[in-house]
C-alpha cells in the first residue's frame, strides 16, 4: 500500500531528520514505528500524508508516486486517515459534526450519508449515543475514539497513527489500543507511531526502528524484540523496557 524509497528529509538549514529512509507497508498490516525521541517517527508520517516536502527519494502509494509534483495531494490526503497525539477535535462542533465535517464539505457527500456512516463507525468504536455531544463532555479515550471515527469516515486506504495514546491517562490507553486491534481484524492497513512496546509487539505485524535518520533495523516483533541484530536497538530496548 505504502513504500517509501531511499526518502531524505531535512528541516531548515540542513538538520537531517530523514537520511535514508526505506519502508515498505504491505495492505492489510500494521507497521509499528519505534525509536527515541526526535528519532524522525512524526516526520515519517507527515511526510508519507505529504504534510511535509522530502528532499529526496520517492513515496508511492498503490504504486503510484506521491511525491511526484504532479500529484494531487488533496486526492492522496483523502486515501489517508491521520490522528495524532492531540486529537484535535473542534471544540465548538459536535461528535456528529466532527466526523461529517471533512466528507460533506471536501469529498462531497451528502449529509445523510455522511451522517449514517458516521454513526455506524461511533457505533463500532462504543460511541454510539454520543454523537450529539461536545467534545469537552467526552474523556479522553472517547475524544481519541472521536478522532480515530473522524479519520475512517473517509474509508481510507491507510491510517497513520501518531503516539494516539500518548496524552492519555493509563487507564484510557486500553481503550484505544483495543480499537486499533479491532482495525486490524478488519483488515485496515495501519502505520503507528509508538512509545508503548508492548502494544506493538502485540498487534504489529513489522517492527521498523529508527535511528540516525535510517531505518536501522526492521523485523516481526518476535526478531526486533526478541533478537535485536544491532547494538543500538539493544540499547534502546533496555533503556525503555
Ligand atoms: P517523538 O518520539 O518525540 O515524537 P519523533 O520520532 O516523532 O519524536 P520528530 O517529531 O519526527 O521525531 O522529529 C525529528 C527531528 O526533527 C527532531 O530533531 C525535531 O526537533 C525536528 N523537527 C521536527 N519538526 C520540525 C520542524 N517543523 N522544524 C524543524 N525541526 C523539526
Ligand atoms: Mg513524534
Amino acid at each position: 500500500v505504502l513504500r517509501l524509497e531511499s526518502v531524505r528529509k531535512t528541516y531548515g538549514r540542513g538538520t537531517v531528520v530523514l537520511r535514508d529512509v526505506d519502508l515498505e507497508v504491505p495492505p492489510h498490516t500494521v507497521t509499528a514505528l519505534i525509536g527515541a525521541s526526535g528519532s524522525g517517527k512524526s516526520t515519517l508520517l507527515r511526510c508519507a500524508n505529504l504534510l511535509e516536502e522530502i528532499d529526496d527519494g520517492a513515496i508511492f502509494l498503490d504504486g503510484a508516486e506521491i511525491t511526484d509534483p504532479r500529484t494531487d495531494a488533496d486526492a492522496v490526503r483523502r486515501r489517508i486517515g491521520v490522528v495524532f497525539q492531540a486529537y484535535n477535535l473542534f471544540p465548538h462542533m459536535t461528535v456528529l459534526d466532527n466526523i461529517t465535517l471533512a466528507p460533506r464539505r471536501v469529498h462531497g457527500v451528502p449529509r445523510a450519508e455522511a451522517e449514517e456512516r458516521a454513526r455506524e463507525l461511533l457505533d463500532r468504536l462504543g460511541l454510539g449515543g454520543r454523537a450529539g455531544e461536545y467534545p469537552d463532555r467526552l474523556s479522553g479515550g472517547q475524544q481519541q475514539r472521536v478522532a480515530i471515527v473522524r479519520a475512517l469516515a473517509g474509508r481510507p486506504r491507510l491510517l497513520l497513527l501518531d503516539e494516539i495514546t500518548a496524552a492519555l491517562d493509563p487507564e484510557l490507553v486500553g481503550e484505544v489500543l483495543g480499537v486499533v486491534r479491532d482495525l486490524k481484524e478488519e483488515g485496515m492497513t495501519m502505520v503507528i507511531a509508538t512509545h508503548e512496546m508492548g502494544f506493538a509487539r502485540d498487534v504489529a505485524d513489522q517492527v521498523c526502528f529508527l535511528d540516525g535518520g535510517v531505518v536501522l533495523e526492521r523485523g516481526t516483533p518476535g526478531q526486533v524484540f526478541g533478537e535485536p541484530r544491532h547494538d543500538r536497538t539493544r540499547q534502546f530496548l533496555q533503556r525503555i523496557i
